[in-house]
């Protein structure tokens, strides 16, 4: 069978076992139920809210085992794991044990397309360390333009489950996928797929840099067109030669420079194509200028230039990508201009989350005063601050593990002044933007780049941004 086939499973009186009520794992419980397979959600937590959750499915006949998601239910045959769950968890090392199969939220919405009779459409994925959702929304943005019936989907806040059940039909799925995800989908196999870039992130999950290398590279497994990878980071391109994909699928490069063959790059500020032309010895094709991408920064350029491969391996033509560009509007707390005051510009990057995203937001601009901090994940921040170093105007930390990036400046950046927040409370984020302000000089920008996870602090990255550009939009009305 074609690896692009779909396969049906029958789930009639099939034993299955749900790791975790939320937002995967209840549309998960339901979808298995419905089909006929005897299910039991087993959760850790036993709260109101898991009450309340458990009280509905229950109602629809499925069993629900709060406050132990840790012992593996005797008749299991099946496990679907939402895919945060770490795979060292007792249940799957059960499960492992008696030889039951683990499937995650993108596994099991893989085997279920088409079994509502509808089209399965092929899936688009793109996976990497930063630049995953930008990246997917702009491919269906370009795949829009092509006049494509396709949808953002997957770790996006669009479930796949969703997006493979609903009725909505679809040509392609532009899907982005989380390493945990990644982790927990093992027969997935996308016409194409990106690998944007690789940096340590979430290594606490993982265990190790190259478990967590593996997971993002099983992305490519059994890709048809094009395995695309980013030619300034090898780590990707080794990920390709180590996947079995399909015959006749192609290794497709992106580059910020001029593309060789069987690339994709930049020309004279022109995002040609050298890999989807008829000559691609002697020729490229220009899809869009740099000035058509929101914003042209150079990591977002590369964001770009993977969109459009993916696109053009699934035959999308050069008009489409440069109107799909153009019409793309990038997310909100990536990178967002929030004000200007005084000569100084305050700008949003909540969603760096880690040391990789923040340098590429550090080298954005010439004069910074700098807030960061958070959880850091298991992260170091030498690098990070000797790279940036000389453009420090100076420095705010806050969050828990704030001493790691101090301890860092004081190594690599001595001179550079910092001023430590030890407050948590809500007028913790009001406090240093003042700060900030008062390190900063005109021309300077203040930007928020935590390089760190927020929930020391913040129910999210969204809520921290928010607390950035309110605090900067109160200060920018006392001066106005
Ligand atoms: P993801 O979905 O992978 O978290 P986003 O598109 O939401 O990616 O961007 C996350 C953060 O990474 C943002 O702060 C952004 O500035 C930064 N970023 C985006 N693209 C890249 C890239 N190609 N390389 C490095 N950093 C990037």
């Amino acid at each position: 069978m074609g690896s692009q086939e779909v396969s049906t499973v029958d789930w009639q009186g099939k034993h299955v076992t749900v790791a975790g009520l939320g937002v995967s794992g209840i549309p998960a419980a339901r979808a298995l139920h419905e089909r006929g397979a005897l299910v039991t959600v087993v959760n850790d937590g036993d709260d109101d809210r898991a009450r309340a959750q458990a009280a509905e499915l229950e109602a629809l006949g499925i069993t629900v085992r709060l406050g132990d998601g840790a012992t593996l239910p005797p008749s299991t045959e099946l496990v679907v794991t939402a895919p945060g769950w770490q795979p060292d968890k007792p249940l799957f090392l059960a499960a492992a044990e008696a030889g039951v199969p683990v499937w995650g939220d993108v596994e099991l919405a893989w085997r279920l397309r088409g079994d509502n009779g509808r089209k399965a459409a092929p899936w688009l994925a793109v996976t990497g360390t930063n630049g995953k959702t930008t990246t997917v929304r702009m491919l269906a943005s370009i795949l829009e333009a092509a006049g494509l019936r396709t949808a953002a989907v997957g770790n996006i806040g669009v479930s796949l489950l969703d997006a493979v059940l609903g009725e909505r039909e679809y040509d392609v799925l532009a899907v982005e996928l989380s390493s945990y995800q990644l982790h927990w989908a093992p027969s997935l196999r996308a016409h194409s797929a990106a690998v944007l870039n690789l940096a340590p992130d979430h290594l606490d999950w993982h265990g190790s840099m190259e478990a967590y290398a593996a997971d993002k590279g099983r992305v490519y497994e059994g890709n048809t067109v094009a395995c695309v990878y980013n030619v300034a980071d090898p780590a990707t391109e080794d990920l390709v030669r180590e996947a079995d994909v399909e015959e006749g699928c192609r290794a497709i490069g992106f580059t910020l420079g001029a593309p060789g063959p069987s690339q994709l790059g930049v020309v004279d500020g022109i995002l040609v194509d050298r890999a989807f032309v008829a000559n691609r010895q002697k020729q490229a094709q220009e899809l869009a200028e740099v000035g058509d991408v929101n914003p042209p920064a150079p990591h977002n350029i590369a964001n770009a230039l993977a969109a459009a491969a993916l696109a053009r391996a699934f035959g999308v033509e050069p008009a489409a990508v440069r109107d799909g560009l153009r019409a793309f509007r990038p997310d909100a707390h990536r990178i967002e201009h929030v004000a200007d005051i005084g000569e100084v510009a305050y700008v949003d990057d909540s969603k760096a989350t880690n040391t990789h995203a923040t340098e590429a937001s550090l080298a954005a601009y010439d004069s910074i005063v700098w807030i960061a901090g958070g959880l850091a994940k298991g992260a170091t921040f030498d690098e990070l601050v000797t790279g940036a170093a000389k453009r420090l105007r100076g420095v705010v930390l806050m969050g828990a593990d704030r001493a790691l990036i101090r301890e860092a400046l004081t190594r690599h950046a001595p001179e550079v002044p910092v001023v430590d927040l030890d407050r948590t409370d809500t007028g913790a984020m009001s406090e240093a933007v003042a700060r900030a302000a008062e390190l900063a000089r005109p021309g300077d920008t203040v930007l928020l780049a935590p390089a760190c996870a927020s929930m020391d602090m913040f129910t999210n990255y969204n809520k921290r941004g928010e607390a950035f550009a309110d605090a900067v939009r109160a200060r920018a009305d006392e001066s106005a």
